[in-house]
């Protein structure tokens, strides 16, 4: 069964003659366990209909079901977990402080072993004990990319996680992360602008027309994982 289902989803942010359509109705389903890529140009509401997944914006009409239940359902139970471009970590944590809140915030033990698998994961050894001021930007994301993967979240929400992320660490990262996921049978929708990066991580890549976006191309990606 679907795991993501948005039927009529429609956003129309103000009103009046200012207002701007972000989404026109759309039916989407996202199948449980796949990782989708959201491909499409600037501000056609990719980052809209991730907020509207999550919670974060109520739809102007439709609407969206996680596995049947509302988002905020979904979100009570830390059963959906959201990385955002500007990483939005707590200033006055350290790192291994901003990832076990994760944890905390989802009723699970606070493993100092797992914080550190996740640090090691995204590359930041040696980090734990830094503020976020401490990081580069690329640093910053990679934190929110490990507190998102912390509580074992059954959806992902991903909106251009990698966007500062250095090259190398990001080619990386791109070859762990399906592994992982696909392990642990993650559901994860990712907006992305890289192409490489949509064919490497998905199993279906989604592409979008300019706003009021509507689905132009629906992929899906056979790549054999090493
Ligand atoms: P994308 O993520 O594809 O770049 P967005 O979903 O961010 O696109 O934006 C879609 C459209 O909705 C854009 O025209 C944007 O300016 C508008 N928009 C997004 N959020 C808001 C908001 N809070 N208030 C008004 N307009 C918004
Ligand atoms: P840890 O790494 O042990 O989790 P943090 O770096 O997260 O520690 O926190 C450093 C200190 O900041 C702690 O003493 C904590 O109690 C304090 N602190 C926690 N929340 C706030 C807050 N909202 N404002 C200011 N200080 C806070």
């Amino acid at each position: 069964p679907p795991d993501v289902c948005c039927l009529g989803l429609a956003k129309t942010f103000g009103s009046g003659p200012t207002a701007t359509e972000a989404l026109r109705p759309l039916d989407l389903t996202f199948a449980a366990g796949q990782t989708t890529a959201l491909l499409g140009p600037s501000g056609c509401g990719k980052s809209t209909l991730l907020r509207l997944v999550a919670g974060l914006e109520a739809p102007s009409a439709g609407h969206v079901t996680i596995g049947g239940n509302s988002p905020a359902q979904v979100c009570a139970r830390a059963g959906l977990a959201m990385a955002f471009q500007d990483a939005s970590l707590l200033p006055w944590r350290t790192v291994r402080g901003n990832i076990a809140l994760a944890l905390t915030l989802a009723r699970q033990p606070a493993d100092p072993a797992l914080v550190e698998r996740l640090i090691a994961l995204v590359g930041l050894d040696g980090f734990g004990d830094r503020r976020p001021a401490e990081l580069s930007g690329g640093m910053r994301q990679r934190v929110a990319i490990a507190r998102c993967l912390a509580a074992e979240p059954r959806l992902l929400l991903l909106d251009e996680p990698f966007g500062a992320v250095d090259e190398l660490t990001r080619l990386r990262l791109n070859f762990d992360l399906p592994r992982l996921w696909e392990k642990r049978g993650t559901t994860t929708i990712l907006v992305t602008h890289s192409v490489t990066e949509a064919v490497l991580l998905s199993d279906r890549v989604l592409v979008f027309s300019p706003r009021p976006a509507s689905v132009v191309a629906d992929i899906a990606v056979s790549l054999p994982r090493p």
